[in-house]
């Protein structure tokens, strides 16, 4: 797709889960802006994949619980591009719910924190000294409305709500050296996270969603593109929720006034 925008020219970029659903979608956008965009993702042929397919776009199989992956990551980025101006932390591990608390494990959970939010540290402590060099650096966490509310998964949820406090510290830390960092609450977007269930999803998008359908990995993209650029130079420490209204809105209390007002006359 050709953006009339090019606010990427110049600029380095590192998605991590940016083989496929909203990293991909990211990589896609930044990359049509002009930026060059290491994609760092655990599925190595997934990456290649995917990188092959977008021009200005590379990839290199990385792990984000894995520090030394991670600095070989930013590393390879600050090699090929000669600048790291943009940071996308994106890879995420949600584990199921045990029916009862008293069978969660501490495996499953500690993999869930490890991954969103270790991983997401690991990452912006390797990438912070080029971003600073950079003098437009950005980082862009990409969180979820279980962030803020219950929607089940006590580890991811959890982990999402301290990425989003991370989002806040690392912002009062980092705006001294012109860093940027914000975070974005998706609600539903339809990906591989979601694969085969597309009448769940209709269902969510006419019963849920006050705009009416779940979202697609480019509306998220749009929003990360947006707060990555100069566009949003004013803006750090914030979390954007983009999410259709989800959590703005809550057209089923009216309706259940209406329904007991309707039934009491009736
Ligand atoms: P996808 O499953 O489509 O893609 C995630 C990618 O991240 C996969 O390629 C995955 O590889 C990779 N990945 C997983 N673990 C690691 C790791 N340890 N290191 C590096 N890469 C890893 O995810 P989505 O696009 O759906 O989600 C992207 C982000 O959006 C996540 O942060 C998620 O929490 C958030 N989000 C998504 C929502 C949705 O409805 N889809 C809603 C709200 C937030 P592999 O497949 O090999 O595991």
């Amino acid at each position: 797709m050709t953006y009339g925008l090019r606010r990427f020219e110049g600029y380095g970029a590192l998605v991590t889960g940016g083989a496929r659903g909203i990293g991909e979608a990211v990589t896609r956008r930044l990359a049509a802006e002009g930026a060059r965009v290491l994609i760092a993702d655990l599925d190595e042929e997934a990456g290649r994949r995917t990188a092959e397919d977008i021009e200005g776009a590379e990839s290199i199989r990385c792990d984000v619980t894995d520090r030394a992956q991670v600095e070989a990551a930013v590393a390879y980025a600050a090699e090929r591009f000669g600048t790291l101006d943009v940071l996308v932390n994106n890879a995420f591990a949600c584990s199921e719910d045990a029916p009862l608390l008293e069978d969660q494990s501490d495996e499953l959970w500690n993999r869930d924190l490890d991954v969103v939010l270790t991983g997401a540290f690991r990452c912006a402590r390797a990438a912070m000294p080029l971003l600073a060099r950079s003098g437009r650096g950005a980082v862009v966490n990409i969180g979820s409305v279980n962030a803020e509310a219950d929607f089940g998964n006590h580890a991811y949820s959890a982990a999402k709500a301290g990425l989003a406090s991370f989002t806040r510290t690392l912002a009062g830390d980092a705006a001294a050296r012109g860093v940027r960092v914000n975070q974005i609450n998706p609600g539903t977007i339809r990906t591989s996270a979601w694969a085969g269930k597309d009448p769940v999803l209709e269902a969510l998008g006419r019963g849920a969603y006050p705009l009416g359908r779940v979202g697609e990995p480019e509306d998220i993209a749009g929003a990360v593109a947006f707060l990555a650029s100069a566009d949003a130079g004013w803006i750090t420490g914030a979390t954007l929720r983009v999410d259709g209204g989800l959590l703005a809105v809550n057209r089923h209390f009216p309706a259940l006034i209406a329904a007991a007002e309707s039934g009491a006359g009736g």
